[in-house]
């Protein structure tokens, strides 16, 4: 038989965990599913400095831990588990969880996160927390007047180049081909700031250094017959090459953008799907922050408490 839910979370982010606090204090008797990496991405970093409460800052899998916790005290029922399967074509809508079991659940709070994008290198496990980050907001700080690299020639390159540039003493714009895709203000940014140094139609082949991140090594013009091997000195090597948003279970159902962010109705959590709500990175583009991602998290659960209290269930 399937088991009956009033509010089902998926995904233990800062967005999942802060919509269960919610849903379980409004009594909604949330039940979270935590997915492949219980905490979500914040568990990859190593200090968190910027989420408000935290004067000293605090580690990334710290903050979780605090999270998940708060959210118990409140009852949230917790558990592992991977949503893999969704029906979302009437109420109450149908998860299965690790291809077996299957939630019946009124209401849905998705909050699946986003990951971001890596080269692929061995080197990036290897200097993982040591140099190799995939967030200028939340990392930058530790390379002020440092040097550091970034790759990708989008917006969020360029933001984010832009960003560690007020930081650090130089930042080198790594991209693979002879222009930039960003928008054209972003470009001129960048263009226009002189700690930024743009190493175009290179690629990163790997990084060195004894423990943490003190080089990388390039190719420029790889497979041309001028293709020349370039060595840069760097502390800090960020990736810049884009997010994938954790949505391919629900895009039968849901409205996504051309990159796969759930379209929400603007300034709310709200879906295409009546008692279906996106909250966190899975639906944000644009922030991808801790914070942001805890607050729409919270939106999620009002707006579910909402709904749920609409329809007499
Ligand atoms: P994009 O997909 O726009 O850009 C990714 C960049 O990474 C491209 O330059 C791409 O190169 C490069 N790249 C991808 N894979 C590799 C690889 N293996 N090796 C080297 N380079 C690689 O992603 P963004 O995250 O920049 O942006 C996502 C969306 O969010 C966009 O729509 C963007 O406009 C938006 N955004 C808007 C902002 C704003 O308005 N303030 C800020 C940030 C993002 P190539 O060009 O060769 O394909």
């Amino acid at each position: 038989m399937n088991e009956k839910v009033r509010c089902l979370i998926i995904g233990s982010g800062p967005a999942g965990y802060t919509a269960a606090i919610y849903a379980s204090r409004a009594n909604l008797s949330p039940v979270l599913y935590e997915g492949m990496q219980p905490g979500g991405q914040l568990t990859t970093t190593n200090e968190v400095e910027n989420f408000p409460g935290y004067p000293e800052g605090i580690t990334g899998p710290e903050l979780m831990e605090d999270l998940r916790k708060q959210a118990e005290r409140f009852g949230a029922d917790i558990r592992f588990g991977m949503a893999t399967a969704t029906d979302l074509s009437a109420a109450p809508y149908k998860v299965t969880i690790d291809g077996e079991k299957t939630i019946e659940a009124e209401t849905i709070i998705i909050s699946t996160g986003a990951t971001a994008q890596y080269l692929g290198l061995p080197d990036e496990q290897k200097y993982a927390g040591s140099g190799v980050s995939a967030c200028a907001t939340c990392d930058g700080f530790f390379y002020r007047k440092l040097v550091v690299a970034v790759v990708g020639g989008g917006d969020t390159a360029c933001e984010e180049a832009t960003y560690l540039a007020g930081l650090a003493s130089k930042v080198y714009l790594i991209v693979r081909k002879p222009a930039l895709r960003a928008s054209k203000i972003m470009q001129e940014r960048v263009f226009a700031n002189p700690k930024i140094e743009i190493l175009f139609e290179h690629e990163t082949i790997g990084l060195t250094g004894e423990g943490v991140v003190q080089g990388a090594n390039l190719v420029k013009r790889r497979g041309q017959t001028d293709e020349e091997q370039v060595h840069i000195d760097i502390d800090g090597f960020f990736l810049a090459i884009g997010h994938k948003p954790n949505s391919g279970i629900f895009k039968p159902w849901i409205e996504t953008d051309e990159v796969g962010y759930i379209k929400t109705i603007a300034g709310s959590p709200r879906t295409n799907v009546e008692g279906v709500f996106a909250s966190g990175d899975v639906a944000d583009p644009h922030y991808r922050q801790a914070i942001t991602a805890a607050g729409s998290g919270c939106q999620a659960a009002i707006e579910a408490e909402r709904y749920l209290s609409e329809k007499g269930l």
